[in-house]
């Protein structure tokens, strides 16, 4: 196995459960440190109102306890706002971007009235395709609209970023080679209302500040993946390898969600387990 850097990058929004074990545990493994790897842990907190200090705190407890050591000082990403920032600045500067008005109420309206309603091809975080409702404002309405202090997100206008970008490819090491096709989002949202960022946006930008070479993460995330290819063209970004693992699931074929407190690392640690037991579960 050749030495990569890697990245745990969870979200201190719940306690962690085997899933993330099973993350961290191929994050770790393919780093493979003895042979002169890295494997870093970044804190992607960005959205403030999910994120408490104790889910912090329990993921160092947590990682260490499985025998998991990573490289510090720690990214946190709530850290980093005025990056995120002055990338989304670069972007409007290229008119990449434009303000978005739209109420979650607005589109749900707007979506269920349309024609022919989108479907949706996308990960949870996204939701249905946007219908373009704020692309044609013109940027007087647009200025008039700030001015008035309505909450505003930023969208790409994909059309142009997939002109500025040309054909990209990426290689995922357990599907092989991939054409990126970021168009099936649509003008996703770079810049949340309440947020100067999004998860799109920060994790692509620090996976290339930290150097990662390899980005292992859940095959839930694969998708993302067509945006995040975009945004290193479009931020002139290396492209790492990247490696979607299959996801572990409890004896009713489900995926471990943050919401079910008896999978938790805390409560199966609790409950008698050991880092062993937790890492032969990760392994399957
Ligand atoms: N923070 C994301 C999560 O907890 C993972 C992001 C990634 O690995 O790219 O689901």
């Amino acid at each position: 196995m050749a030495a990569e850097i890697t990245r745990f990058a969870p979200s201190p929004t719940g306690l962690l459960h085997a899933g993330h074990a099973m993350s961290a545990r191929f994050a770790f493994e393919a780093a493979d440190v003895a042979s002169g790897g890295r494997f870093l842990l970044r804190i992607e907190d960005i959205d403030r109102s999910r994120c408490r200090p104790a889910f912090e705190a329990a993921i160092y407890e947590d990682l260490a306890w499985l025998g998991l050591r990573w490289e510090t000082p720690v990214r946190r990403q709530s850290e980093h706002f005025a990056q995120y920032q002055a990338a989304l600045a670069d972007l409007e500067k290229r008119r990449l971007l434009y303000p978005c008005f739209c109420t979650r109420a607005d589109l749900q309206r707007e979506i269920a009235g349309a024609a022919s309603a989108p479907h949706l091809p996308l990960t949870g975080s996204e939701g249905a395709i946007y219908p373009g409702t704020c692309r044609a404002l013109s940027a007087v309405e647009g200025a008039q609209k700030k001015r008035d202090g309505i909450p505003y997100a930023l969208r790409l206008r994909m059309d142009d970023a997939l002109k500025a970008a040309g054909s990209l490819t990426w290689t995922d090491a357990v599907r092989g080679p991939q054409a990126a096709t970021p168009d099936i989002f649509g003008d996703i949202v770079l810049g949340r209302k309440d947020i100067p960022a999004s998860y799109h946006l920060a994790c692509t930008l620090d996976d290339a500040l930290q150097g990662v070479t390899l980005v292992t993460r859940g095959e839930d995330l694969f998708a993302a993946t067509h945006i995040h290819r975009l945004l290193q063209a479009l931020f002139d970004l290396p492209t790492p390898r990247y490696a979607h693992h299959s996801l572990i699931t409890d004896a009713a074929g489900k995926k471990f969600s943050k919401r079910d407190n008896a999978v938790t690392l805390r409560a199966l640690r609790e409950g008698g387990a050991t880092p062993a037991d937790i890492m032969a579960l990760a392994a399957k």
